[in-house]
């Protein structure tokens, strides 16, 4: 199995975790949402998430799958790869759908049915192998899929990804708090604990933001 050297990492495997949340540094894997021709569309630009692949860097990076996961993933993905491929699809669709169910969310908008039904499938998914156990004095929701076929195994970054994206949906304190990068190239989603983040990252889009005002206000002065 090919060792990756630091400096060979994909960039899916050293995305800025920004979102403050799993589910919503998931949605953070496009390097933009806007449509350059108009900010108020969105239009994935530049997409992380070329291939499977690409989807287990993202997930070792994030720790929800451990270095050894990854290389068994890895090796699935190559015995199975319609099997991953199918995946691949169906993780961006789902990762879409979460970013529309949000982003109707954040402009007062009503959910979407469509993006709704794709969120509804992965939780039937997602909760028909997990169990809640009890132990060292603590109920814990846990996968059972490490029993079941190779190419099942091969979603199993998804339930994290689900579980996160639902205590997030159904907790109305805390998605009030998530917001959306106003940057032109960005609309990246994070959670605003301090109440005055207005960017996902102020070296990133707030500083392009501040460059962008102090040269219009230079061109104001000379003009
Ligand atoms: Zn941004």
């Amino acid at each position: 199995l090919p060792h990756v050297l630091e400096s060979e990492t994909p960039r899916a495997g050293k995305l800025p975790r920004l979102g403050g949340r799993l589910c919503l540094d998931f949605i953070n894997t496009v390097n933009s949402w806007r449509d350059p021709a108009d900010f108020d569309r969105y239009l994935i630009q530049d997409d992380v998430l070329t291939d499977y692949k690409q989807i287990v860097y993202w997930a070792r990076s994030v720790e929800v799958a451990t270095e050894t996961e990854a290389q068994t993933l890895f090796r699935l993905a190559d015995e199975y790869p319609e099997d991953a491929a199918a995946i691949h699809e169906r993780t961006l669709t789902f990762r879409n759908a979460l970013h529309r169910l949000l982003t109707d969310y954040i402009h007062g908008r009503e959910a979407d049915p469509e993006s709704m039904a794709i969120i509804n499938f992965e939780i039937a998914d997602t909760f028909s192998q997990s169990r809640l156990w009890w132990y060292d004095q603590k109920f814990t929701l846990e996968s059972l899929s490490y029993d079941t076929e190779a190419q099942e195994q091969l979603d199993e970054f998804l339930e994290p990804v689900v579980h996160s994206a639902i205590e997030l949906l159904t907790s109305p304190a805390e998605l009030k708090r998530v917001r959306e990068c106003p940057g032109e190239d960005c609309g990246w989603l994070f959670y605003d604990s301090s109440g005055r983040r207005r960017w996902c990252s102020m070296e990133d889009c707030g500083n392009a933001a501040k460059v962008r005002r102090f040269r219009e206000r230079q061109k104001s002065a000379t003009s």
